[in-house]
């Protein structure tokens, strides 16, 4: 990080202090913050919340808790590997609910397809993070926050494609197999209809999959590291963290 980046982040800490009552409010609501509550990661929220910009849209009013509790949930990912790991972009657009998007393809005949997707999240490339507050506050089944912001991590390094810039010393080989191997399988159990234990949105993409292994990673590693066990010790390879 620059050095003017640096005196302003310094500068930012020693002017701010958490507000203890707002982050227990938030950490009563959010078991894996409970869980995680380090000066650290705090201080990262403190500086999370003086370089990103919240935007509601339609309306929607972005209250204290609901920057905290987005920007806390933002943070964890990255709370080993800093703050720059989120560069390039400053928007998070906040929807009161899923909100609708308009796609458009074109198949080899040329005929263009036109329809609406209903989302929870959306990282967009080089833009902003856009959530529902509904789903990130009350879908138990998805961590949206975690999840649209590991798109963000596996966008640095181009198109998301599952594989986020890897750090010195990993080995980007294992990085594949792992990831390769449980992704054939969770396709596979998904193709047979069989009952599974991680969304069967996972099975969309590669790129899918790392995010929402990123969720279960920070969410319920326990049960991550025993189903996916190599996939665990790639992601805590990755985000410099044991979670469980
Ligand atoms: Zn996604």
């Amino acid at each position: 990080m620059g050095w003017l980046t640096d005196w302003k982040r310094k500068r930012v800490l020693k002017k701010h202090r958490m507000d203890e009552h707002l982050w227990n409010a938030v950490a009563r609501e959010f078991d894996f913050l409970r869980r995680n509550q380090s000066q650290k990661l705090k201080d990262l929220v403190l500086l999370f919340l003086a370089e990103k910009e919240f935007a509601g849209a339609h309306g929607f009013a972005v209250t204290d808790v609901i920057r905290l509790a987005i920007a806390a949930q933002a943070c964890l990912p990255i709370r080993e590997l800093g703050l720059d790991w989120y560069r390039g972009w400053r928007g998070i657009v906040v929807y009161p609910g899923d909100f609708k998007v308009r796609r458009t393809a074109t198949d080899e005949d040329g005929v263009v397809h036109e329809w609406d997707d209903e989302l929870a999240g959306e990282a967009m490339p080089g833009g902003p993070v856009v959530l529902s507050w509904d789903a990130a506050a009350h879908d138990a089944q998805i961590n949206v926050v975690v999840h649209e912001f590991a798109h963000k991590l596996d966008m640095l390094n181009g198109e998301a494609n599952g594989v986020p810039p890897l750090h010195a010393g990993m080995d980007r080989r294992a990085w594949q197999k792992a990831f390769a191997e449980a992704y054939e399988g969770f396709c596979d159990a998904v193709d047979r209809g069989r009952d599974t234990w991680l969304d069967p949105y996972a099975a969309e993409h590669p790129s899918e999959f790392f995010a929402v292994l990123s969720e279960a990673f920070f969410e319920q590693p326990a049960e991550t590291k025993r189903r996916y066990p190599e996939v665990y010790d790639q992601l805590r390879l990755f985000y410099r963290q044991e979670p469980k």
